[in-house]
């Protein structure tokens, strides 16, 4: 079956939810046994053996399990493991692959929190964490140390949006038994299935395109067989769950993910073009561009792009981009981005903490955009008024 159809049915099914088309929300703590044989029974089909089994609410329901089945047919994945952020779904996944003195390579163009994560928290756990250039590719082997467990990679590069070279990255890592990592979350995985370049995890800030409507926080870790047995101990022994509205939520999004993403890409498209043709504008970060650096790389791999982009200016400043972002009546200032419309913010990739492997060095603070789904014309009259702002600021 194509991906369009896919996404409309997997993870449905009509006998475990009674002919309803939307897995209803359940709620559940506790689940009532009809003995102790039955009890013990059900612990060793769902925990042990993994199958659909109610257990305890913690565990997951019916609701969880549409949304985890269906991910993992997009993503082309052995199961998914569902948590209640993106940042838990990065945190928890690397949790699942490292323990105390390991060694951890990590891309410099991570999202910032997951860097903050590694920095703050693992490393007070005994695992050391390296940051390696984006654009590495196979020459992440150099990097390689006897205790490198995993590789964390995340294409496009938050911010930076660089595409990493994801097959020659994962071939390098298997050859020295390290687990690879991606966060999935810009491309969707409608549009790459990291699992099928050769990752063994990928994971996806659903609260973004998949949620898609900015009322929901969700995280999903896909994972294949290698990843899976400790992911799973990770997220068992740490106590996570995701709540069943937010799942509900998710899978409800899901199902319109395809054509939400093809005007994404299309108005970002048309945006990103108007942004080049600008004299303010040094260069549009968007891979779907034939003159992004990352575009051949892009094409291979991915079969589409969404709305998120970076704009560096030929000169800048923070006044500058302030004036320009406090005006605009289509681009609110938010974080986060993913849901149908358009958002703003400051981004500045060259400050020191932001990157230590291979800094930032075109000019800052540019601005990101994510591209809604609103007609690109108003969203290109609003940027000029923007760019006017910004140019008079500038002086
Ligand atoms: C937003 C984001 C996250 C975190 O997702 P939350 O749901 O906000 O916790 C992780 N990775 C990337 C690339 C993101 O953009």
């Amino acid at each position: 079956m194509k991906k369009d159809t896919k996404l409309i049915h997997a993870g449905q099914n009509k006998k475990r939810n009674a002919g309803i088309v939307n897995t209803p929300v359940f709620h559940a703590s506790t689940v009532l046994f009809d003995s102790t044989a039955d009890m013990l029974d059900t612990q060793d089909r769902a925990l042990k053996k993994r199958e659909k089994k109610l257990f305890y609410g913690r565990r997951g329901t019916p609701t969880h399990w549409t949304l985890q089945e269906a991910v993992s047919e997009l993503e082309g994945a052995e199961d998914t493991f569902l948590t209640p952020s993106g940042l838990s779904a990065c945190t928890l996944a690397i949790l699942g692959c490292v323990k105390a003195g390991d060694h951890l390579l990590v891309t410099d163009s991570v999202y910032e929190p997951t860097r903050g994560f590694c920095d703050s928290f693992l490393a007070g756990f005994g695992v050391e964490t390296t940051y390696f250039d984006p654009l590495i590719g196979a020459g992440i082997s150099a990097l390689m140390k006897p205790n490198t467990r995993a590789v964390f990679c995340e294409s496009p590069g938050s911010h930076t949006f660089e595409v990493q070279d994801i097959p020659a990255i994962a071939k390098a890592a298997h050859a020295k038994h390290a687990l690879v990592l991606a966060d999935n979350t810009w491309a969707s995985p409608l549009y790459c299935q990291p699992i099928k370049l050769g990752c063994d995890v990928s994971i996806q800030a659903a609260t973004k395109y998949i949620v898609g409507h900015s009322d929901a926080m969700v995280g999903t870790i896909a994972v294949n067989e290698a990843a899976l047995p400790g992911i799973a101990k990770a997220i068992s022994a740490v106590g996570i769950t995701l709540a069943p509205d937010e799942a509900y939520l998710a899978t409800r999004g899901l199902r319109t993910l395809s054509v939400r993403l093809k005007q994404h890409h299309a108005n970002a498209m048309i945006v990103a073009r108007w942004l080049q043709s600008r004299p303010e504008v040094k260069r549009v970060l968007f891979p779907a561009l034939p003159e992004d650096p990352g575009h051949a790389l892009w094409k291979r791999d991915f079969s589409g792009a969404s709305g998120l982009m970076g704009v560096v200016f030929k000169r800048t400043s923070a006044e500058a981009v302030t004036a320009m972002i406090d005006g605009m009546e289509l681009f609110p200032l938010g974080f986060s981005w993913g849901g149908f419309e358009s958002l703003m913010c400051s981004s500045n990739p060259s400050r020191a903490v932001a990157r230590t492997a291979r800094p930032w060095t075109e000019p800052a603070p540019g601005v990101r955009l994510h591209v809604g789904l609103e007609d690109p014309e108003d969203l290109i009259a609003d940027l000029a008024k923007g760019l006017a702002r910004f140019t008079q600021a500038l002086g």
